[in-house]
């Protein structure tokens, strides 16, 4: 039986880096309260609790005064800033650079909006914490953009700016971005709409679509692991089931079902950008000792 863990699996850069930070300072003693979940994984979610961190939401900011709040990849609008410099607390910020780059762009582009009535667009999904940080660094001026029936927000008589959430599909993105494309055209009649992209998906999103699909079509069974709250994981899994039907997704170890391996050569296993290593190889674990019984 070949057992494979999926090369490309793993946490991207910015959780990678986001975990690291939480670990460092709780290697210094004291508490840390993460703003959110760090991860949308709730295995690793619970090694980061028993080593001292505790999630809070940000009505429970005040509650923890004197105490570090780390600010996790998705990033945060600028009020989170201001209510931690009134209550005098530290935060550790581990904004990913790609995001927070983002948020810079888009605060310079509103900055500059004045002169021509721009709009700003961001594709992202409303509510999500990232598209929460966007917003809050420009005065929740952006129209979200979640499908195609949001185009009809827009004002085409004015200058569009459109952006992507990091982990948007980018299929989607293009659809939506040659629609906005076309409607310029017809109301304005012009070759040259005024419409400047900024196509901000991650490129470590981008690059797991297509090694998620490759790796799931190489195996006789795909097991998926990931968080049931990760948007990602469930994006990442529906394309491994269109890709191989005998796909299934599962938390960790526990939710495995020993009924997979009837007839089966090959395993594959797989996950989110927010499933650990560490769950990975214990899952692959899990498989081997129930094949060596
Ligand atoms: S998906 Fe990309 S942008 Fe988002 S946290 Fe990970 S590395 Fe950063």
């Amino acid at each position: 039986m070949i057992i494979e863990i999926d090369p490309g699996a793993g946490f991207c850069f910015g959780v990678k880096r986001a975990i690291s930070l939480a670990e460092d300072k709780l290697q210094q003693g004291g508490k840390l309260f993460s703003l959110g979940q760090i991860v949308h994984n709730k295995d690793e979610e619970q090694r980061l609790n028993q080593l001292g961190m505790t999630t809070i939401t940000h009505d429970q900011m005040d509650e923890v005064k004197d105490n570090p709040i780390l600010i996790r990849a998705h990033g945060e609008p600028k009020s989170t800033y201001q209510k931690a410099l009134k209550n005098n607390i530290e935060l550790i910020d581990a904004t990913c650079p790609i995001v927070l780059k983002l948020q810079n762009e888009i605060r310079k582009c509103w900055l500059e909006g004045d002169e021509d009535n721009r709009q700003i667009v961001v594709f992202g999904k409303k509510g999500h914490p990232e598209v929460i940080g966007l917003q809050g660094n420009i005065d929740n001026q952006a129209i979200i953009i979640e499908n195609i029936s949001d185009i009809e927000k827009i004002d085409f008589s004015r200058p569009i700016f459109l952006f992507s959430q990091t982990t948007a599909d980018e299929e989607l993105f293009d659809i939506i971005k040659n629609d906005i494309a076309k409607r310029l055209n017809d109301a304005q009649k012009s070759s040259t709409p005024p419409l400047h992209v900024t196509k901000s998906i991650c490129s470590q999103v981008k690059n797991r679509k297509n090694q998620v699909i490759t790796f799931a079509s190489k195996h006789d069974l795909i097991i998926f692991v990931g968080g049931k709250n990760s948007s990602n994981g469930r994006y990442l899994f529906s394309l491994c089931k269109a890709a191989n039907t005998n796909s299934f997704f599962i938390e960790n170890e526990t939710n495995f079902n020993p009924g997979w391996l009837t007839g089966v050569k090959s395993i594959g296993i797989t996950g989110a950008t927010s499933t650990p290593d560490w769950l990975l190889e214990k899952v692959k674990s899990h498989i081997n000792t129930l094949i060596q019984r």
